[in-house]
């Protein structure tokens, strides 16, 4: 429910990549990374790689027509705290006085499609993380939540567990007349504070327990005895797991293979299948609750039959 195929800035990339960016080597890893996840019984991914953190269509659809995996992509802008320049002079009450341009950029995506693509986003993607609403991250996340009032399409919002900024979310989002059933606090799975995490499911959120390798930011242990605690109370039909992993990722530049490797041996696309689900077996969760977070929550989300 939360996987990157590839997190990339363009300008980096052409400005500075030349040492560790090789589109035919990193296509085909990507590839072979999908394939063999399919093999563990994988059979799609949600890949919420908005701008600001490289979405690029044409790429994914080169790798999607070579692996039986399918990828579902978002609309959405990817920000912690600053608007882009590029919607800074365009809206409500602006020097360019027009509706929200976020709206109908983020909505076009969904019902006619990316760029010229003919691919459309089937869900949509912001972030309220330490820095709260500033302006910026208010005008995305209100923008966010009007597209899918205008679409149907469901929400991911990126959260900080330390500040518990799912709240926030919750609350831009329900003033906003969102269905928070559609609704995925991201990142939930960073926090081990029940009463937090049982408050969000209880309003109908799901929870993103969704960074399973990434122990610098809630250790594994803890996140499967968090997701065991939270199935016995009866929430199995609120969380969905992942890892927030990706094929390849710009942010340690040449360095990326062994600077991964050492910080995060367990961030990739298969430790769910290869030791999460055993893990949370192990610690009481029932298969049929495992079930309904891998495959009916995910359906349910979308608008499928769960
Ligand atoms: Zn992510």
């Amino acid at each position: 429910m939360h996987e990157h195929v590839f997190v990339l800035s363009a300008e980096h990339v052409q400005n500075y990549g030349s040492q560790w960016w090789d589109e035919e080597a990193r296509v085909a890893d990507a590839i072979a990374k999908l394939r063999s996840l399919h093999a563990k019984g994988i059979t799609t991914i949600v890949d919420p790689t908005v701008w600001g953190l490289g979405r690029y269509i044409p790429r994914i659809q080169r790798i999607a027509e070579q692996t039986p995996v399918n990828i579902i992509v978002a609309a959405g802008l990817y920000v912690y705290e600053e608007l882009p320049q590029q919607y800074a002079y365009r809206g409500p009450g602006l020097l360019l006085d027009m509706p929200e341009p976020m709206v109908a950029d983020f909505a076009g995506d969904i019902t006619t499609g990316i760029g010229d693509t003919g691919v459309r986003a089937a869900f949509l993607k912001c972030c309220i993380e330490a820095p709260g609403l500033t302006p910026g991250v208010e005008r995305i996340a209100r923008a966010v939540a009007k597209a899918h009032v205008e679409t149907g399409a469901p929400i991911c919002v990126h959260t900080s567990a330390h500040t518990q900024s799912g709240r926030l979310a919750a609350d831009l989002f329900e003033q906003e007349g969102a269905d928070l059933t559609r609704v995925v606090i991201g990142h939930a799975g960073d926090s081990n504070d029940l009463d937090y995490l049982a408050g969000l499911a209880d309003r109908g959120l799901t929870l993103g327990m969704d960074r399973f390798g990434l122990d610098i930011f809630n250790p594994g242990s803890e996140r499967v005895k968090t997701i065991a605690a939270l199935a016995a109370r009866g929430y199995a039909d609120r969380m969905v797991l992942s890892h927030d992993a990706s094929c390849f990722i710009d942010y340690f530049g040449a360095a990326h293979d062994a600077a991964r490797a050492a910080a995060a041996p367990n961030w990739h696309f298969e430790h769910i299948s290869d030791d999460v689900i055993p893990a949370l077996l192990a610690a009481g969760v029932a298969r049929a609750q495992v079930a309904q977070m891998m495959i009916a929550n995910p359906a349910r989300y979308f608008g499928g039959a769960a």
